[in-house]
């Protein structure tokens, strides 16, 4: 009885969305080296996936991987506090300080976990929160854990945050201020040093969400750099799971921040810590990025091709929104290019706020510059047969 009000609860919500247009659907996808992917027996060029340097199908990556799933086993047997502290964890931890210019990071399972993480670990009640509208759903859970008074701030609005620091920051004990780096579904970047700067000013502490921004922008370092110097953002997340190729999360800061975090962040206690091939594969992958400028730049390049092809305004990061914005719409130009044997996923909302359904289109160094020109030119054919 119960068992059958239980799926007539999920079938109505089910139903409900599937009437606005916004039921999803998993599609089995599997990918391959050269951007390509094959969904239902269909091969397809991929417009539609994080891994922008094509690191998790990089030969030297999967043998590091293979090498340490030999010598350590696969799963990593507990949390990181009790017996999973594989000290391939702390070589990552030194790769990532590296690359960032920080005194130490520490690693989580992936970056959902690490935002949710460290939140709740440095802000509670008697603090406050300013987050950017737009930035991705786990700063918000984060910020929902942590109990702090939120205050969302119009998107790259830098007065606003000027003006609501001026404004509250003395009511309350600590203020943090909550940004994704590169937006992910907008592909901009958040004015950090305006940001970091009003932080100073107020004494509040900025962390930016860097998932799309490191191994893609300003050599591969991430976006809080600017022309190769480092904006001295004190806290500063992101994910193994994009252009690493890998998965897992991370926070970059100083070493009391970093120490904290392995006391303090739940999702870091109590969860187990990644497997050893998955950290074997990330230093690995950290090392290319660190090194080989020419792979880091090319995503970048072929969204700013694509662009110009399509006369948008030059993208600051391999993420290209084209905002169609009625959900239909939206979901029916992305079918079209399927047909044309592109996959670029409709976004929806609540992914992005309603009346902005959007092509995400997102560029990666295994792509060649004829795919490019290819798709450029069926999505302007699509578009103008609307
Ligand atoms: C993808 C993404 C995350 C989540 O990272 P995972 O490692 O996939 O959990 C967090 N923040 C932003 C901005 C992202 O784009």
């Amino acid at each position: 009885m119960s068992e059958n009000l239980l799926r007539g609860f999920a079938q109505n919500k089910l139903a409900k969305l599937k009437s606005q247009h916004l039921r999803r659907t998993l599609v089995e996808t599997v990918r391959s080296s050269n951007g390509k992917v094959r969904q239902n027996s269909r091969e397809l060029i991929s417009f539609s996936c994080n891994d922008y340097l094509g690191l998790s199908q990089h030969p030297n990556i999967i043998k590091a991987s293979q090498e340490a799933t030999y010598k350590y086993g696969v799963g990593s047997g507990g949390s990181r506090l009790v017996s999973g502290n594989n000290p391939l964890n702390t070589q990552l931890e030194s790769s990532l300080a590296k690359l960032k210019g920080t005194e130490d990071a520490v690693v989580f399972g992936s970056g959902y976990l690490a935002n949710i993480g460290v939140i709740p670990a440095l802000v509670g009640r008697k603090d406050l929160i300013l987050i950017d509208e737009l930035s991705h759903a786990c700063l918000f859970t984060g910020a929902t854990l942590a109990n702090s008074h939120i205050i969302r701030f119009n998107h790259n609005d830098t007065s606003e945050v000027s003006m609501h620091l001026a404004k509250h920051r003395k009511s309350y004990q600590h203020c943090l201020v909550l940004t994704d780096g590169v937006f992910s579904m907008d592909g901009d970047l958040a004015p950090i040093l305006e940001l970091n700067n009003l932080c100073e000013r107020y004494q509040a502490w900025l962390m930016t969400d860097d998932a799309h921004g490191l191994g893609v922008i300003e050599n591969g370092r991430g976006s809080s750099f600017i022309n190769g110097s480092a904006i001295p953002v004190p806290l500063q997340v992101g994910t193994l799971s994009k252009a690493v190729g890998a998965y897992g999360g991370y926070l970059c800061a100083n070493a009391d921040i970093t120490e904290l975090m392995r006391n303090r962040a739940r999702s870091l206690l109590y969860a187990t810590a990644l497997p050893p091939g998955n950290l074997a594969a990330a230093i690995a992958a950290l090392k290319i990025i660190e090194t080989n400028v020419k792979l880091t730049n090319k995503p970048l390049s072929l969204a700013k091709r694509f662009a110009t092809i399509l006369g948008l305004k030059p993208p600051e990061s391999p993420i290209v929104p084209i905002r169609l914005g009625d959900v239909e719409r939206t979901l029916k130009a992305s079918k079209q290019l399927k047909d044309r044997g592109f996959l670029v996923v409709a976004i929806r909302p609540p992914t992005v706020p309603e009346g902005t359904a959007r092509l995400r289109c997102t560029f990666s160094a295994s792509h060649t510059e004829t795919q490019v020109d290819l798709f450029a030119k069926a999505v302007k054919k699509v578009l103008a047969d609307q």
